[in-house]
């Protein structure tokens, strides 16, 4: 899913070694435009000695059309149009999805329901999935679930649930031996580690979820972390925890000014007028769907803790 374009470019400049594939091992990182900002991203081939896997074909993949490697599977961390868009660049690779977003690839209503737009937004939305993002149903999609290994031969990849972003999104830890030494890249999909922070302002995005899979994610010792987006790979968990860190510090920050923000009563409209996931000048179509839903998760814990209220207006209030 999208966010807002971040403006310190300088600092991801050197993110991902600006532009040209990386390598680690048998895995190669297919480094999108401008780093893999969205729309792009970073895709990732695990080549085995038996089975050749891509991970998240991006839309970038178009351009390179002639020039893509032989793949035998295709698996998506989660069912969002930048991460499947490079799907029918390969009808001959099957199709793996965690179960609970695979449903997605069935049809454009299904995958509407992911986002949960309204009316206005979900009709402009499905013209920019197909025209842009290639989208294309596909009736042989199969199913991963939590501690799934897919054995290339030489190289395993396994699957590690981690909700919140979308209910299926899934993490990937690509794991093979550098003579008796085990290699360790963890593919963290859209825990992409900027500082515009985690996006669960979808309806099927869940913020505890989030919370969750972050929890689980710190705890994973790896060589390389690799996000689909401009962050691009980390070395060393050192790198990824101070990139954690800041990005997770992204939920409390938000809570701090919404909760200051309702020192006086505010509605719903209020709080998606003044912003507080995207910029108040950002030109992002859905930005009100997003502001919406997140904010509803927050004020949820709020008013169950008794630190919010509702007023009798239908508004919200710090207690
Ligand atoms: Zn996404």
């Amino acid at each position: 899913m999208a966010q807002a374009p971040e403006k310190d470019s300088a600092r991801n400049a050197s993110d991902s070694a600006g532009s040209g594939d990386l390598r680690f091992g048998p895995v190669q990182v297919l480094v999108g435009d401008r780093g893999g900002r969205y729309p792009d991203g970073n895709s990732v081939v695990v080549r085995g000695e038996d089975a050749t896997a891509i991970i998240d074909p991006a839309v970038g993949l178009w351009q390179r059309r002639g020039a893509l490697p032989d793949v035998d599977l295709i698996l998506n961390s989660h069912c969002h149009e930048d991460h499947v868009a490079g799907n029918p660049l390969f009808p001959d690779a099957e199709c793996h999805l965690h179960e609970a977003d695979a449903v997605g690839l069935t049809g454009l209503d299904a995958m509407m329901a992911i986002y949960g737009f309204g009316s206005g937004v979900d009709a402009s939305f499905r013209k920019v999935l197909v025209e842009q993002f290639h989208y294309e149903a596909r009736e042989d999609v199969e199913t991963f679930d939590e501690g799934d290994v897919y054995e290339l031969g030489g190289v395993d990849i396994e699957v590690l649930h981690t909700p919140g972003h979308t209910r299926g999104h899934s993490c990937f830890l690509v794991r093979w031996l550098d003579g008796a030494r085990e290699r360790r890249l963890l593919y963290l999909g859209d825990i992409e580690l900027t500082r515009f922070g985690p996006y669960y302002g979808d309806a099927w995005s869940d913020l505890a979820d989030f919370e969750h899979s972050l929890d689980r994610v710190r705890a994973i010792e790896a060589d390389w972390y690799a996000t689909f987006h401009h962050i691009g790979v980390l070395e060393g968990r050192d790198a990824f925890l101070a990139r954690l860190d800041v990005f997770e510090a992204m939920i409390s920050d938000r809570e701090r000014r919404l909760l200051e923000y309702l020192a006086e009563p505010r509605s719903m409209d209020d709080i998606v007028a003044h912003r507080f996931v995207y910029r108040p000048g950002d030109a992002i179509a859905w930005a009100d769907t997003t502001e919406a839903r997140s904010a509803e998760q927050h004020i949820a814990r709020w008013l169950e803790s008794g630190k919010v209220v509702a007023t009798d207006d239908g508004r919200w209030v710090r207690s």
